[in-house]
């Protein structure tokens, strides 16, 4: 296994971690429906991408009836 051969400073780790931080997401609102999706895709409740139904929704499904 491979041994560090020297301490990491708290300065030098802090440098490593100055990328870390993660970045939020840019959602835009839907033209559509006016719900907040991700940026170059289809909505996600209404299933429209550029002013048009490219994803048919369809009614409201109770799955966990069937399930058991
Ligand atoms: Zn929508």
């Amino acid at each position: 296994m491979a041994v560090p051969k020297s301490k990491i400073t708290r300065s030098r780790r802090g440098q490593r971690r100055s990328h870390d931080a993660l970045v939020a997401g840019n959602p835009n609102e839907c033209t559509n429906c006016g719900e907040l999706k991700r940026p170059h895709h289809v909505c996600a409740s209404c299933g429209h991408y550029d002013d048009r139904e490219v994803v048919a929704m369809t009614e409201e499904v109770d799955i966990d009836e069937d399930a058991a």
